[in-house]
C-alpha cells in the first residue's frame, strides 16, 4: 500500500489550482450572491481538458478516471470555487452516457460535455416521489416508435445553462414488488412539451434550481440511454460518481473555508494576542481539519474502487456524509472564527456554508446515507 500521490496527481491539482486560483472567491462569491453561473471557469476548465477528464479518449475525454475528477472536484472548490454541475454533467450524466448511451449518443454528447460547450443535467427528483425512487411518476410510454414523456419534476440544477436533461422516469410497474421500471432518456432542453419554471431558493448559489413539467413530450427511441426498464440498475450506478464527487467537492469546501479561518484567526486581535491563540477558536477549526482529511481519505478509496469497478456504494456513501459534514462543521466554525465577519458580505463565507449546508441534503441526505451503512454494513432490520 501507497498513500504518496502520483506525480501526475499532483501536477493535476497543481495545474486545476492555479487555473481556479485565477477566478478565486472574488470571482466565486458575487456570482453565487448574483445567481449567475460560472459560465467563464467551466469555459476555462473545459478548454484544458478537465471537464472530461473521467471520459473515454475516444470521446475527447481524458481517459482517466474518478479519481481524477474527484480531484478536479476538490481542487476547483479548494481555490473557492465549487462548482456543482461537475457532479451533475461531468460525473453523472458523463459517466452514463458513457457507461450506457448508445455509439451516437456517445459521439454527439461526450465531446462536447468534455470541451465545456455542451453540459447536461441531471433530473430524478419528483414533488411526491423524494428520497423514494421507487414512487417517481413522470411515465414515460410508447407511442409508435417515440415514447411520451409526462410528469414534473422539481430542484432540477442548472437547466438555464444546459442543452439537455438526462430525465429519470417510469416506463411500468413490476409487476411483484408495484415498483416503479424506470428508464433513461436524454432530453434536450428545448423540447417542445417542456416548461421550466425558476424555483427561487434562498442558498446563495451560481446555479439556478427549476421546476420542470413535461406535458406529453415526444421522445424519439433515439433519447433512450441504455436498455428500456433498465433504468433503476443504471441510476445506482450513476448516483456512485455523484457521490464521490460530492464528497470531493465538501473536501474542497472545508479546506477552503479553513483556510481562509487559519488566516484570520492568526491576524485578528482583540485582546492583544490573535483570537486563534483562544483554544475556544482555533480546536473546533482543528476537529473539522481532522474531519476533513479522514473524509478525504474514503473519498479517494470509493473512487479507487469505482474505477477498479468493485462494489463502491458503500464507501461513496459513507465518503458522501463523512465529507458534507466536515464541509458543514468547517463552515460553521469559519464562521464563527470570523465572528460578524462571518457574516459579511466581504468577507464571503456565507455562500460556502449555503453549499456545504445544500450537500447534506443532496444528491443523497446524510438519513437516507445512514440508513444505508444501519442495513447494509450493519446488517439492522430495514425502517422504511
Ligand atoms: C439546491 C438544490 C439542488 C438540487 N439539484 C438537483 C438536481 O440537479 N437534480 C435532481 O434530481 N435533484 C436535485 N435536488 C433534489 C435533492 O436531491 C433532494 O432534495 C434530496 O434528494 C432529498 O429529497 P427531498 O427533497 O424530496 O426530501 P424528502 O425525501 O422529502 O425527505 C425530507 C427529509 O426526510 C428525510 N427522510 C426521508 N425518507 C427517510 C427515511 N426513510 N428515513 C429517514 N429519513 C428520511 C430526508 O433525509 C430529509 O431530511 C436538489 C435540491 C436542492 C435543494
Amino acid at each position: 500500500m501507497d498513500f504518496r500521490e502520483t506525480s501526475e496527481h499532483r501536477d493535476l491539482r497543481d495545474t486545476v489550482r492555479a487555473i481556479t486560483a485565477k477566478f478565486g472567491p472574488e470571482y466565486y462569491v458575487p456570482r453565487a450572491e448574483a445567481g449567475e453561473p460560472t459560465a467563464e471557469l467551466w469555459a476555462e476548465l473545459g478548454h484544458h481538458g478537465f471537464l472530461g477528464i473521467n471520459l473515454p479518449e475516444e470521446y475527447g475525454g481524458g481517459g482517466a478516471g474518478l479519481v481524477e475528477l474527484a480531484m478536479v472536484c476538490e481542487e476547483t472548490a479548494a481555490a473557492g470555487c465549487p462548482m456543482l454541475l461537475l457532479l451533475v454533467s461531468a460525473a453523472i450524466s458523463g459517466e452514463m452516457i458513457s457507461d450506457f448511451g448508445t455509439d451516437e449518443q456517445r459521439r454527439h454528447w461526450l465531446p462536447r460535455m468534455a470541451s465545456g460547450e455542451a453540459k447536461v443535467v441531471f433530473g430524478i427528483t419528483e414533488p411526491d416521489a423524494g428520497s423514494n425512487t421507487h414512487r417517481l411518476s413522470t411515465v414515460a410510454r410508447r407511442d409508435g416508435g417515440d415514447f411520451l414523456i409526462s410528469g414534473t419534476k422539481h430542484y432540477i440544477s442548472g437547466v438555464d445553462e444546459a442543452e439537455a436533461i438526462l430525465l429519470v422516469t417510469r416506463s411500468g410497474v413490476d409487476e411483484t414488488t408495484g415498483h416503479a421500471v424506470l428508464s433513461l432518456f436524454i432530453v434536450p432542453t428545448d423540447t417542445p412539451g417542456l416548461v421550466a419554471t425558476p424555483l427561487p431558493v434562498s442558498a446563495k448559489l451560481p446555479e439556478k434550481q427549476f421546476v420542470l413539467h413535461f406535458d406529453d413530450l415526444r421522445a424519439p427511441a433515439e433519447w433512450l440511454v441504455g436498455e428500456e426498464g433498465n433504468g433503476f440498475r443504471q441510476v445506482f450506478h450513476g448516483l456512485n460518481p455523484e457521490r464521490i464527487t460530492g464528497a470531493a467537492l465538501c473536501v474542497g469546501i472545508a479546506r477552503h473555508v479553513l483556510h481562509q479561518a487559519a488566516e484570520y484567526a492568526s491576524t485578528r486581535s482583540v485582546w492583544g494576542k490573535p483570537i486563534g491563540t483562544h483554544q475556544g477558536v482555533s480546536h473546533p477549526l482543528a476537529k473539522a481539519r481532522i474531519e476533513t482529511d479522514l473524509a478525504a481519505l474514503m473519498t479517494t478509496k470509493a473512487a479507487w474502487l469505482h474505477d477498479n469497478e468493485l462494489p463502491a456504494g458503500e464507501a461513496a456513501n459513507m465518503a458522501k456524509y463523512a465529507a458534507a459534514e466536515a464541509a458543514g462543521a468547517a463552515a460553521e466554525a469559519a464562521i464563527q472564527a470570523h465572528g460578524g465577519n462571518g457574516l459579511a458580505t466581504e468577507y464571503g463565507l456565507m455562500p460556502y456554508w449555503a453549499i456545504s449546508r445544500l450537500l447534506r441534503i443532496a444528491p443523497v441526505s446524510r438519513e437516507m446515507v445512514l440508513n444505508f451503512v444501519a442495513q447494509h454494513t450493519l446488517g439492522l432490520p430495514r425502517s422504511y
